[in-house]
C-alpha cells in the first residue's frame, strides 16, 4: 500500500536512477544517491538520536542539496521537518528552535554558529561544528547500496511540516502541513506548469522524453522552493539547479551552462534577469517556462518578457505557505488575455471571495479571498486562536482583497493589511503600483499608507529609479493621471538610492519603509 504521503514519493524517485536531480556549483546528485543518502541519514537520526514518528527536526541552511537530503531524511524518519528561514538571526532561530519543540538540528556552518547556543544536538555540513556538534558527513557515515528506510507506519493527515510564513503583514506563523497536503504538492504544480506551456501554445508531445531542467531562485526554506520547486522535480524525474542566494548575473550563466528549461521565483527576479546589462550575452533558448509568484506581479512584467524573451511560456502562480504553494495560477494564452489576473484555480482547489461576515459574494465584487482543497494545511503550529480565525470549515481565509469574473478568473486587488484608507475610499496598493511600474523610469515601486488628520490616510510611494533614468514627483503625478482615479495618486512620493526592503520571499516589507520613512509602522 502507498499511501500519498513523502516516503511514497521518495521510493518512486528510484525510478529515475542516475539521473541528476540536485546541481549546486560542480555538484550533482542522482536520484539513486540522494535516496541512499536520505535514507540513510534518516535511520541514523532514529537510531543514533532517538527520533520517533511526530518529532520535530529543524533544518537551516542555504540552497544547498543537503537541505534536500536533511528535508527528505527527517520525513523519511516519521519526524515533521521544520525549515527554518536562514536569514533569521541568532534570536529568530531561537525562538524557531523554542516554537517548533525541535529535539534536533541540521545547520549549514553559518547557521550553526547562530544556534550553538540553543543546546538542541547540532549536525553540521559546510563549515566547522561548533563545540558538542557532529559533521554532517560523519553522522551519515557509510552510505550503503541496500539502504532501507526505517520502518514507520504514517497516514495521510498525520503532520509533515512546519513552515514559517514569510512574516511580511506579522510575526511569522508556523504552517503545519500534513502528508496529504504535500503529497498532492507535485501533482498540483506539474499540472500547472504543464498547462502553462500546452496554453502558450508549446507542443508538448515534441517536448516529451526532454529534460526539465529547473533553476530555483528562491529559498528552500518556503514553500515555492520546496514544493513547486523540490517535490515537483523529485516527481517529474528532472533536474533541480540550486543558487547560494539569488543573483541575477549567476543566474543567466546558469541557464546557459545547465540548459536550464524553467526559471521559478517572485516577479522581481524575473524583473531583474531582464534588466541585467549584460542580459543579450547569454544562450537562454533552452528556457521555455518562467514562473513566478510570491507577490504581485505588474502587467507590465508580462509586456516586457514578451519584448524581451519571445516565444516563452510565462506564468504567475498564486499560493500561500498556508496552501503547500501553489493554489490559483495563469499562463499562456489566458495569461495574455488577463495579465493583471493570477488566473483561475488548479483543478484541486476551490474558490470564493466573502464579505466580512462570511457571505459569499457575486461575480464582480471585491472581498476577502477563501481557498478549500487538499493542499490546505491543519492549520498553526501552537496558535489555535489564530487557527480558529484563519480556517474557517475547510475554508483558509487569505487575507487577500480579490474578486473573480464570469469566467471564473481571480483578481488579487490588495492584500487586506496594505490597502489605504484615503476619507474612506479604499486605495489598493497593489493597483497603483502597477500604474507606476508603467512609467519608463521607474525599476521599483511601493505604496504606502500616510497617516492624515483629516483623511485619515493619504497616499504614499516609495521609488526606485532605473539606473540613468530621471524624473520628478510632479511629473510621475501627471502620467498617473492619466492613468488612475484622482484620489488614487501619491501625494507623496520619495525617492531611494537602494532596492527596497524585501523578504527572502521577494516581497516588500511594507512595515519596514513606514517605520523608516513616516518613523512608525
Ligand atoms: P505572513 O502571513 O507571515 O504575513 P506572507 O503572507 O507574505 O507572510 P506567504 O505565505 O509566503 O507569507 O505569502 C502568501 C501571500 O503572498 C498571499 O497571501 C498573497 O498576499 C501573496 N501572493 C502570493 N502569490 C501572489 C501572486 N501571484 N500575486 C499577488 N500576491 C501573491
Ligand atoms: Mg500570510
Amino acid at each position: 500500500h502507498a499511501p500519498a504521503h513523502f516516503r511514497a514519493l521518495l521510493e518512486m524517485s528510484r525510478f529515475h536512477g542516475e539521473k541528476v536531480f540536485l546541481v549546486y556549483e560542480d555538484e550533482q546528485i542522482t536520484f539513486e544517491e540522494h535516496f541512499r543518502r536520505a535514507a540513510t541519514l534518516a535511520n541514523r537520526l532514529v537510531d543514533d538520536y532517538g527520533i520517533r514518528k511526530g518529532d520535530r527536526v529543524a533544518v537551516a541552511m542555504r540552497n544547498y542539496p543537503e537541505w534536500v537530503i536533511s528535508f527528505s531524511a527527517v520525513l523519511a524518519a516519521g519526524a515533521v521537518a521544520v525549515p527554518l528561514n536562514a536569514w533569521w538571526t541568532e534570536a529568530e532561530l531561537a525562538y524557531g528552535v523554542r516554537d517548533s519543540g525541535a529535539k534536533v538540528l541540521i545547520a549549514d556552518g553559518e547557521r550553526a554558529v547562530r544556534l550553538a547556543s540553543t543546546g538542541v544536538p547540532l549536525i553540521v555540513t559546510r563549515g566547522e561544528p561548533p563545540a558538542g556538534a557532529r559533521a554532517f558527513g560523519e553522522v551519515l557515515g557509510e552510505v550503503a547500496a541496500d539502504v532501507k528506510l526505517p520502518d514507520v507506519e504514517l497516514f495521510p493527515d498525520d503532520p509533515a511540516t512546519i513552515f514559517y510564513t514569510s512574516g511580511t503583514t506579522g510575526h511569522p506563523k508556523g504552517a503545519l502541513g500534513s502528508h496529504r497536503n504535500l503529497g498532492q504538492s507535485p501533482m498540483t504544480v506539474a499540472y500547472g506548469l504543464m498547462h502553462s506551456l500546452a496554453m502558450a501554445g508549446k507542443d508538448l508531445a515534441a517536448a516529451a522524453g526532454t529534460r526539465r531542467v529547473m533553476l530555483l531562485t528562491v529559498p528552500l526554506f518556503h514553500v515555492t522552493g520546496c514544493f513547486s520547486g523540490m517535490t515537483t522535480t523529485m516527481f517529474t524525474g528532472g533536474g533541480l539547479v540550486l543558487m547560494y542566494k539569488w543573483d541575477p548575473e549567476q543566474a543567466l550563466r546558469l541557464i546557459e551552462r545547465e540548459k536550464v528549461s524553467a526559471m521559478i521565483g517572485v516577479p522581481t527576479s524575473a524583473w531583474q534577469l531582464m534588466s541585467h546589462p549584460d542580459f543579450g550575452k547569454y544562450d537562454l533558448s533552452s528556457l521555455t517556462n518562467l514562473g513566478y509568484g510570491g507577490a504581485p506581479a505588474p502587467p507590465k512584467l508580462l509586456e516586457r518578457i514578451t519584448e524581451n524573451l519571445p516565444d516563452r511560456a510565462p506564468s504567475n502562480g498564486y499560493g500561500m505557505t498556508e496552501t503547500t504553494a501553489l493554489a490559483i495560477g495563469n499562463g499562456g494564452a489566458d495569461y495574455r488575455a488577463k495579465p493583471d489576473s493570477i488566473g483561475r484555480p488548479v483543478p484541486v482547489v476551490d474558490v470564493r471571495v466573502v464579505d466580512p461576515l462570511d457571505n459569499e459574494l457575486p461575480p464582480g465584487e471585491v472581498g476577502e479571498l477563501c481557498l478549500r482543497g487538499p493542499n490546505v494545511i491543519l492549520g498553526y503550529w501552537n496558535k489555535p486562536e489564530a487557527t480558529a480565525q484563519t480556517f474557517v470549515d475547510g475554508w483558509v481565509h487569505t487575507g487577500d482583497l480579490a474578486k473573480i469574473d464570469d469566467e471564473g478568473f481571480v483578481y488579487i486587488v490588495d492584500r487586506a493589511k496594505d490597502m489605504v484608507i484615503r476619507g474612506g475610499e479604499n486605495v489598493y496598493c497593489a493597483e497603483v503600483e502597477a500604474a507606476l511600474f508603467e512609467h519608463p523610469a521607474v525599476d521599483d515601486a511601493a505604496v504606502i499608507g500616510v497617516p492624515h488628520d483629516e483623511l485619515g490616510e493619504e497616499v504614499g510611494a516609495v521609488i526606485r529609479l532605473a539606473p540613468g533614468r530621471s524624473v520628478t514627483a510632479e511629473e510621475l503625478q501627471a502620467f498617473l493621471a492619466a492613468r488612475i482615479a484622482k484620489f488614487k495618486i501619491p501625494a507623496h512620493i520619495w525617492f531611494r538610492d537602494g532596492e527596497l526592503p524585501r523578504n527572502p520571499g521577494g516581497k516588500i516589507l511594507k512595515t519596514h519603509l513606514r517605520r523608516e520613512i513616516l518613523g512608525s509602522a
